[in-house]
C-alpha cells in the first residue's frame, strides 16, 4: 500500500481552510468525479478518495484528530465506511435537485450488493452500412443486412467453461469477489476492501476454458436482419433496429442496431434534398417550334411541354415528381434542364434546310445585327 495522500491536498484547500471552503471544494470535485457522470476508469477511486477526505475534514473531531496525528489518527478510530456514512450529502447537493444515488455508491464502494458489478447490463449498440439505389430510396425497400455480432457461445451456453465442466468458486476470495486487507496501527486495525484481482469480482473462475469461445462465453457470428427502408431515405439516414445489437450481459437487454443508408450515384438523376435534377437534350427545331417530350422520372415517364422559343439551359419543373418526404407527407419536384443540341452530322436534306434557313436569316439581317451587338463599343 502506497502512502496515503494528504486530505487537504486531495481537496486542494489550505490547512486553515474554513468549513465552507472545504465544502465548496468537495462539491466541485464530487460533481466532476461522480461515478454516474464520469466514466473514466479511475473516477470511482478518485470519488472515494475525495469523499474520505471530505468526511474527515468536515467533522470537527475527526479533523482535529487528523491535524494532530495524520492518517494514523483516523485509521485507528474510524472505518472508511463510517467516514463515508457521516457525510451529509443533502447539505452539499440538496439545492441542485440532484439525485446523488448515495445507496448505490455506498454499495459500490463497500460491496454490499455484488450485483453492482455482475448485474444485468444492456448490450452494446452496433452499426452497419448499406447501399441502395435511388429507385429503392424512392419507393422504399425491404432488404436483408448481414453484420458480425457477438452472441452467447452455444457450446458452453455462455459460461465460458468447457462443456462438461463448470466455473469454480474463486479460491482467492472464496466466492465473494472481494479481498479485504487489514492494517494494524497503534490505534487498532483498519480494514480496506477491494475487488478480487483473480476473478475480477465475479467470485468464480474458469479452470478449463471453452474451446469454442476461449472462455469469453461469447462468439462472433454473422447476423441477418430484415430491414424495412422507408420511402424518401437520404444519404446518411440512420435507421434504428431495436434489440438487434450485441447481446446483454447477465440477462440484460440487447443493444440496438443502427443501419446507415448510402445511396448509389444515379446515371441520370441527381438528388438535391427531396428534389430531383436531370438534363434532357432537345433539338434546334424542338426548341424553336415547341413540342411535348417524354421525360423519365423515378415514377415512370412524364410528359413535359417545351414552349416555342425555348433557350438552351432553361429549367422546367415537374411538380411532385421528386422524392417522397421522410416525414410521410409531401413530395419534392423534378427539375428538368433542357439542352439544345447542335447537330454534328447533317444529312443532305438537313443541310439544304439549314442553308435555306441561313439564307432567310441573312435576308432579315439577323446575323449582322447580332455581330454588331457584340462589336459596337456602346449601343
Ligand atoms: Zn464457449
Ligand atoms: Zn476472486
Amino acid at each position: 500500500m502506497t502512502a496515503k495522500k494528504d486530505y487537504y491536498e486531495i481537496l486542494g484547500v489550505p490547512r486553515n481552510a474554513s468549513k465552507e471552503e472545504i465544502k465548496k471544494a468537495y462539491r466541485r470535485l464530487a460533481l466532476k468525479y461522480h461515478p454516474d457522470r464520469n466514466k473514466s476508469p479511475d473516477a470511482e477511486e478518485k470519488f472515494k478518495e475525495i469523499s474520505e477526505a471530505y468526511g474527515v475534514l468536515s467533522d470537527d473531531a475527526k479533523r482535529a484528530q487528523y491535524d494532530r496525528w495524520g492518517h494514523a489518527g483516523i485509521e485507528g478510530r474510524y472505518t472508511a465506511e463510517d467516514i463515508f456514512r457521516s457525510i451529509n450529502f443533502d447539505d452539499i447537493f440538496g439545492d441542485l435537485g440532484f439525485d446523488f444515488g448515495f445507496d448505490s455508491i455506498f454499495d459500490m464502494f463497500f460491496g454490499r450488493r455484488r450485483s453492482q458489478r455482475t448485474g444485468p447490463r444492456k448490450g452494446a449498440d452496433l452499426r452497419t452500412d448499406i447501399e441502395i439505389t435511388l429507385e429503392e430510396a424512392y419507393r422504399g425497400v425491404e432488404t436483408t443486412v448481414t453484420y458480425p455480432r457477438l452472441e452467447k457461445c452455444g457450446e458452453c451456453n455462455g459460461s465460458g467453461a468447457e462443456p462438461g465442466t463448470s466455473p469454480i468458486t474463486c479460491p482467492n476470495c472464496g466466492g465473494s469477489g472481494q479481498t479485504s486487507y487489514t492494517k494494524r496501527t497503534p490505534f487498532g486495525h483498519f480494514t480496506s476492501v477491494s475487488t478480487c484481482g483473480r476473478c475480477g469480482g465475479k467470485g468464480t473462475i474458469i479452470e478449463k476454458p471453452c474451446r469454442e469461445c476461449k472462455g469469453s462465453g461469447v462468439v462472433q457470428r454473422k447476423r441477418k436482419v430484415l430491414v424495412k427502408i422507408p420511402p424518401g431515405v437520404d444519404e446518411g439516414s440512420r435507421l434504428r433496429i431495436p434489440g438487434e445489437g450485441e447481446v446483454g450481459e447477465n440477462g440484460g437487454p440487447p443493444g440496438d442496431l443502427y443501419v446507415v443508408v448510402h445511396i448509389k450515384p444515379h446515371k441520370f438523376f441527381i438528388r438535391e434534398g427531396d428534389d430531383i435534377l436531370c438534363e434532357i437534350p432537345i433539338t434546334f427545331s424542338q426548341a424553336a417550334l415547341g413540342t411535348t417530350i417524354e421525360v423519365p422520372t423515378l415514377d415512370g415517364k412524364a410528359k413535359l411541354k417545351i414552349p416555342s422559343g425555348t433557350q438552351s439551359g432553361t429549367i422546367f419543373r415537374l411538380r411532385g415528381k421528386g422524392m417522397p418526404s421522410l416525414k410521410g407527407y409531401g413530395r419534392g419536384d423534378q427539375h428538368v434542364r433542357v439542352i439544345v443540341k447542335t447537330p454534328t452530322k447533317l444529312t443532305r436534306k438537313q443541310r439544304e434546310l439549314f442553308e435555306e434557313l441561313a439564307k432567310i436569316e441573312n435576308d432579315q439581317g439577323i446575323i449582322s445585327r447580332v455581330i454588331n451587338a457584340f462589336t459596337s463599343p456602346r449601343s
